[in-house]
């Protein structure tokens, strides 16, 4: 038995689809981390591979028995202009594995060039792989879909960027690495065969429910837009700004892919930008949703083709059209049904949209921390108490954040609300531990000035149980004081 028991698919697609290429080996790979957890969840025989072993395969210097390794071909809508031809530049799809019934893909990212490349060098700095390691898994914990990061490595060899630093590979597993790049690239080509090629496997590989359907495109488009606009509202109630949401970083399976300059916020700005390449504010946290939206546009017009029955080309895009204007609705449902949760309601009520974002609206103008004050919110009793000092010490005005609170202490009594349960429930969605700028930052410049891996492992740690209250380590749960505030992230390409 191989290590692990590759099964690929997606190199039967044809040629069309992807380019056989094999990893350039690096000159000394060094195991920094590994994800035995999801090893074993993916049914990979970690014991049977030692460190040595682990650094070789993770880092591409060795091809595992089974792997048929392949650079993906994609398009994508890059800031909202066409590129026609992007593609897996420094990703390689080593092959892919079922477990439980579920098919994953095996990537490794920052091994060498592709066809695909361009001007770039195939590789990645050391930084942005355990930037990517630390947010997907915390990510992963926080209840996201995402990918999953299985290994991290450093190459031993240097990567040109501003300066020089410090090279690194991640091995990251998704239920698809199929974006809506993908569609576009064969949509642009005018290769209608390989859309539905395309549309066909991504039916049968993640959605095998729709093959039933009367018209299996329409159903996958609805499907893929509910899960964006579900996935959007997560982000959305964790603070999360992805930075890079380009139609070649969106995910037909609907995880979080391709994490690049992203990061949570701390204080909460419904404007907040971090990415350094974001100079308009395009992805900024408030436009999240519309670019969701923006990007499914996208989508949508690449299958129209396939939406239609006869030669009726208005009915298709009328069909296109009202799937695409659901996304608002359910995007706000799942938003609002999230938010209900974190303020510790149980039930519906008509002004409830108005009371969270009065709320958001108070975060915004004092700037006030988005993760502490739901924390804190979820230890307040229907009683003011003492307790409402750690809230409102987060505000400014007093006054405002206290009339608030008595609107939401109403509202829960009018539902019969008790603390205790009411307190669980908000600790289990309000996390203590979100992967903070400040922290991601002070780990990765600890492992790039200093080969210290020490605070990149404690930060992994820790975001384990972002739920749990874990004595000693408050200093992981404060906000960032003004010196140490992180203004940018880099993409690190
Ligand atoms: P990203 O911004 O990481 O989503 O990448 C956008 C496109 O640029 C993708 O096609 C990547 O494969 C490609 N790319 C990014 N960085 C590099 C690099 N260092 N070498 C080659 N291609 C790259
Ligand atoms: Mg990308």
């Amino acid at each position: 038995m191989p290590a692990i028991p590759f099964d690929n698919s997606y190199i039967d697609l044809g040629p069309d689809f992807h380019s056989r290429v094999a990893p350039e080996p690096v000159a000394d790979p060094q195991l920094i981390r590994f994800n035995h957890e999801l090893a074993a969840a993916l049914g990979i025989d970690a014991d049977a591979l030692d460190t040595a072993e682990k650094a070789a395969i993770f880092s591409g210097n060795v091809i595992p028995e089974g792997a048929e390794p392949l650079a993906m071909v994609y398009a994508g809508h890059q800031f909202g202009g066409f590129s026609a031809r992007l593609g897996d530049g420094r990703a390689i799809l080593l092959g892919e594995v079922v477990a439980d019934g579920q098919r994953f893909d095996i990537q490794l990212k920052g091994s060498g060039r592709t066809p695909y490349s361009r001007s770039g060098d195939g590789r990645a700095a050391l930084g942005p792989v355990l930037r990517e390691y630390i947010l997907c898994e915390a990510m992963a914990r926080l209840g996201v879909p995402t990918t999953r990061a299985l290994a991290a490595v450093s190459t031993g060899e240097a990567v040109r960027r501003e300066g020089m630093l410090p090279g690194g590979i991640i091995t990251r597993v998704s239920r698809s690495f199929v974006r809506v790049g993908t569609f576009e690239y064969f949509a642009a080509i005018g290769n209608r065969d390989a859309v539905k090629k395309l549309a066909d496997y991504v039916i049968a590989r993640n959605y095998s429910d729709l093959g039933a359907a009367d018209n299996p495109y329409e159903a996958l488009l609805a499907r893929v837009i509910d899960r964006q606009a579900r996935l959007i509202a997560r982000w959305m109630q964790i603070g999360f700004i992805h930075g890079v949401m380009n139609t070649d970083n969106m995910s037909i399976a609907g995880e979080t892919i391709d994490y690049g300059p992203c990061a949570f916020m701390d204080g909460f700005d419904h404007n907040q930008v971090y990415s350094s390449i974001d100079r308009e504010g395009r992805y900024a946290y408030g436009n999240q949703p519309p670019i969701g939206q923006w990007n499914l546009i996208r989508f949508a017009e690449t299958l129209l083709p396939l939406l239609l029955t006869g030669d009726d080309s208005r009915a298709a895009v009328a069909s296109a059209e009202r799937l695409l204007n659901e996304f608002r609705d359910i995007y706000h449902a799942a938003w609002l049904d999230g938010m209900r949760e974190k303020l510790g309601l149980a039930t519906d009520a008509p002004d409830d949209a108005e009371l969270v974002s009065d709320f958001l609206d108070l975060l915004d103008r004092d700037n006030a921390d988005f993760t502490l004050a739901f924390r804190h919110l979820s230890s307040l009793g229907v009683e003011p108490s003492a307790q409402d000092e750690t809230i409102a010490s987060l505000f400014a005005n007093r006054a405002e954040i206290d009339a608030w609170l008595a609107r939401w202490r109403q509202r829960l009594c009018s539902e019969g609300s008790q603390d205790g349960e009411r307190q669980q429930r908000m600790q289990a969605v309000n996390p203590l531990y979100i992967p903070r700028n400040h922290l991601v930052e002070a780990a990765i410049r600890a492992a790039e000035d200093h080969g210290d891996l020490k605070p990149f492992h404690q930060l992994c740690e820790v975001l384990q149980n972002p739920f749990e209250t874990q004595p000693g380590r408050e200093e992981y749960a404060r906000p960032p004081k003004p010196e140490e505030r992180v203004l940018q992230t880099f993409c690190g390409t």
